[in-house]
């Protein structure tokens, strides 16, 4: 299968090694975190599915949270790709940066370790469960059953799509997730070239990209880009120049 990118290999490999301990500590902590968080929510869940005796509505939850997740990941993706720049204090390090980076050296993300590749994301997704804990009612109905386990299904998502995101670009993956491409059920090494072919303005899905298929057709992020400009020019300077890297 042919690869979303290729290009020579020009970092060094043992940069992950050389990281502050204190970030990779915090990565592994958040890590935990969230398993600890998707554990509970799930023994919450499954609890609950028994109860109303609801087995039908597993799909629907796990549709409803992977579509959620791929829009979220797009969304992400989109902002980080269009406002800002680099050198910004604070988003610039924390944000911008990775995305510009990922389109001047697309094969670095196939460098990086699995802890590095995956917990930035979820940073994103606990606070996600914060809602359930703190705001969803404590509701027992089939709405909030769905709502969980959608929560669920997008936590999930959301934690693989880095690693999707990582395979899309990757010279070899492990034959599950070859198979997974092949049948579309994770981002595609051939739909997610269409990102990195153009003028990264369009594909920004990256869970599965099956949300481009709209998003893309109806310029979803185009006409929410030019709202923003128009709403934030002063608060959110603009990429300037193209946005090739
Ligand atoms: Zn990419
Ligand atoms: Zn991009």
């Amino acid at each position: 299968m042919q690869r979303a990118y290729r290009t020579p290999r020009t970092r060094n490999q043992k940069a992950d090694a050389a990281r502050p301990l204190w970030i990779k500590s915090t990565e592994v902590a958040v890590l935990i975190i969230f398993g600890l968080m998707m554990g509970r929510l799930g023994w919450n869940v499954g609890l609950q599915i028994v109860r109303l005796n609801a087995w039908w509505m597993v799909l629907p939850s796990i549709l409803c949270g992977y579509l959620a997740a791929d829009f979220f990941s797009g969304l992400v993706h989109w902002f980080g790709d269009s406002f800002y720049r680099e050198d910004t204090p604070l988003i610039g390090t924390l944000l911008i940066k990775n995305f510009r980076e990922h389109h001047r050296d697309p094969l670095g993300i196939v460098r990086h370790g699995f802890i590095e590749v995956n917990a930035n994301n979820c940073i994103g997704i606990i606070l996600s469960m914060l809602f359930e804990v703190w705001i969803l009612p404590d509701a027992a109905g089939y709405i909030s059953l769905l709502v969980r386990g959608s929560l669920i299904s997008y936590g999930l998502a959301l934690f693989g799509t880095n690693q999707f995101h990582k395979w899309a670009h990757a010279e070899h993956v492990p034959a599950v997730a070859a198979w997974l491409q092949r049948n579309r059920l994770i981002l595609s090494p051939e739909h997610h070239r269409l990102h990195h072919s153009g003028r990264y303005d369009r594909s920004y899905c990256t869970t599965t990209g099956w949300m481009n298929l709209v998003l893309d057709r109806i310029q979803f992020f185009q006409r929410i880009e030019w709202g923003v400009r128009s709403l934030t020019r002063l608060v959110i300077p603009s990429w300037s120049g193209s946005r090739r890297a």
